[in-house]
């Protein structure tokens, strides 16, 4: 059985997208519990090589390997990086940051959590490799959208049916990426 019911969004995501190739190496973000980490050790296969970051502590997900530390952190991205072992065929985002309550701070919260990710994926992406990021709806990812367009040959917005309607979540799904943009 899969940790969280997120799982079968990133199920949704893959079926209808095909981001996740055999013996691709995938970079996770916002791993824990590990439903995601999970679905991309199935789908990778054997040859794939899966690496998960999270602020929290997770129990291991076999096949993959699971790092602890905040993401903005220069030092856990670094060590992100050096588990992959090479350039990511595919970076994942599901982090989401502990709302506040306050709408204004939640809110630039949520986009530099989102901006973090994207910068890390520009880093590490191989040619062709594929961007999944969640953002909220109201979000003001204008300017990440435009970078994301510069850089990949095409850039969508999904919102998996397992994903509460009445949830303002979406992802951007965003592949063939182009490292020196457009
Ligand atoms: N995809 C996961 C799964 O299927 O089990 C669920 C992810 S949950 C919706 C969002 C996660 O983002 C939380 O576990 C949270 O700790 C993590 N997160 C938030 N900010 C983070 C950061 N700066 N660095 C790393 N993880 C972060």
């Amino acid at each position: 059985g899969y940790r969280s019911r997120a799982a079968f969004k990133l199920i949704e995501l893959d079926d209808r997208f095909r981001l996740i190739r055999k013996g691709a190496r995938v970079l996770d973000l916002g791993a824990a519990p590990g439903g995601w980490t999970q679905v991309a050790v199935e789908r990778a296969g054997a040859g794939g090589t899966v690496v998960g970051v999270d602020i929290l502590p997770a129990a291991p997900v076999p096949g993959a390997t699971l790092l602890q530390g905040d993401l903005t952190d220069a030092e856990v991205a670094q060590r992100a990086i050096a588990a992959l072992g090479g350039r990511a065929d595919l970076v994942l985002s599901d982090m989401a940051p502990n709302t506040v309550g306050h709408a204004a701070t939640d809110h630039l919260r949520i986009v530099a959590l989102a901006e973090a990710a994207m910068e890390l994926a520009l880093a590490v992406l191989a040619p062709g490799g594929a961007f999944v990021c969640k953002v909220f709806q109201g979000g003001s990812e204008r300017g990440m959208l435009a970078t994301l367009k510069r850089h990949f040959a095409s850039v969508r917005h999904a919102k998996p049916p397992a994903s509460r309607k009445e949830s303002a979540e979406t992802y951007v799904v965003a592949t063939g990426f182009r490292p020196g943009g457009a």
